[in-house]
Parts: structure tokens; C-alpha cells; sequence
């Protein structure tokens, strides 16, 4: 499996570091928050393992973060003893499963075997849509067996309305999924997201519902006969 590996301390995450390679896991180390963000957004893991005391961005609010924008990567939770609160708000937020410092790394490389099988099982987070997969998982788009390369944005937006398929989402909906929080959103970024899909997908993939918004219509039925 390829592995990011959240954590500050040096010691311990060399020492998760080696176990985790010694059992044949492609491991990639970041040691703060804002570094895991964007290393999750970028490329695709299979696995996290995410400390939550950590310096620039704390763990929560990477987990927050990530699931906020799609991110389906299963998380494992790295808490301190002394802090029960943390493994609850670590679990509201999105982890998978959490370990309480000090652990065992074999009692760590067993958490991350019964997270892989249990990724394996869980083909639902795919979205199948007549010619279209999205895998939230590893960020990836098909198109009638194509791969097609999509910005986060791109990605984030089609995930959005692939998820409601069938329901008109607004301007508004589509811009909060799309940016949360960050605001200042120029009025016309979402029209050029649209527009990279139309044309990296296929024209009517997106349906413009006029004074409303967009749709992606329901995927047509198989037929019985
Ligand atoms: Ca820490």
C-alpha cells in the first residue's frame, strides 16, 4: 500500500517509518499539517496515518479538510493517552480508526492490514454513472475506460453533482462545495469549471438548468430486455 505518514516526532516516526516499509508499504513522510493537505490532495494514497498534535494545521482540521472536500482516504488516527477527547472529535471528523500513544507498531501494522481489507470491501465510495467512474479514493476519473485528468476543483465539482445526480444544485451549493469557507470566489470560476468538464468529458455531461443552476440527469436505466 502507499502510505502517508503524518507525524512530528522524529523518533517515532522513524520507527513507523521502518516497520511500515519492513512490511512492503511504500511510505511517504510529511511532518506537518499543511505539508499532509496538500500531499493527500495531490496524489493517491491508500492509507494515512495521521498524528493530531502536529505544528502548522492540527491533525483534526487536516481530517476536516480532507473529508470536507471528498477525500475518501482511509485515516488512522494517532492520539495521545492523556486526551480522550481527541479520539472522539478524531472519529466525528472522519477517521477510520485511531491508535493511543504508545502503541505497538505491530499492533499498528495489524490496524493498517484490517484498514486495507476493509478498503477493499468498500467499492461503494466509487461512483458509477453511464460512461463516468469516480473513485473519491485515489482521485480518479474514467470516461467509457479513459482516464481523464481533472483539476481538485474539476474533480470536487463533478464528485458534487455526481453524488446528487438527478437534483439541481444552485450556483451557491456548488461554490460553498467547491470553496467552504475560503470565499472571494470570482462570479464566473464556476462556469469555467463547468466548461473544462463539458470538454474534458463529453458536452451534455452537465445540464444547465436556466435561473437554477446545473444537473448531471440520472444515468439512463439498463434495459430489462
Ligand atoms: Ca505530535
Amino acid at each position: 500500500m502507499r502510505i502517508l505518514l503524518v507525524e512530528d516526532d522524529e523518533l517515532l516516526g522513524d520507527g513507523v517509518r521502518d516497520a511500515l516499509e519492513r512490511a512492503r508499504h511504500a511510505v511517504e513522510w510529511v511532518r506537518d499539517g499543511r505539508h499532509a493537505l496538500t500531499a493527500l490532495g495531490g496524489s493517491a494514497f491508500d492509507l494515512a496515518i495521521l498524528d493530531l498534535g502536529l505544528p502548522g494545521l492540527d491533525g483534526i482540521e487536516v481530517l476536516r479538510s480532507l473529508r470536507a472536500r471528498g477525500g475518501a482516504t482511509p485515516v488512522l488516527v494517532l492520539t495521545a493517552r492523556d486526551a480522550p477527547a481527541q479520539r472522539v472529535a478524531g472519529l466525528d471528523a472522519g477517521a477510520d480508526d485511531y491508535l493511543t500513544k504508545p502503541f505497538d507498531l505491530d499492533e499498528l501494522l495489524a490496524r493498517v492490514r484490517a484498514l486495507q481489507r476493509r478498503a477493499r470491501g468498500a467499492a461503494v465510495n466509487v461512483i458509477e454513472h453511464g460512461p463516468l467512474r469516480l473513485d473519491p479514493g485515489s482521485f480518479s476519473v474514467t470516461c467509457e475506460g479513459r482516464a481523464v485528468e481533472l483539476q481538485r476543483r474539476e474533480f470536487m465539482l463533478l464528485h458534487k453533482l455526481l453524488e446528487s445526480a438527478g437534483q439541481v444544485l444552485s450556483r451557491a451549493q456548488l461554490e460553498e462545495s467547491l470553496y467552504g469557507w475560503e470565499g472571494g470566489v470570482e462570479s464566473n470560476t464556476l462556469d469555467v469549471h463547468i466548461h473544462r468538464l463539458r470538454r474534458k468529458l463529453y458536452p451534455d455531461v452537465i445540464r444547465t438548468v436556466r435561473g437554477v443552476g446545473y444537473v448531471i440527469d440520472p444515468a439512463p436505466q439498463a434495459r430489462a430486455d
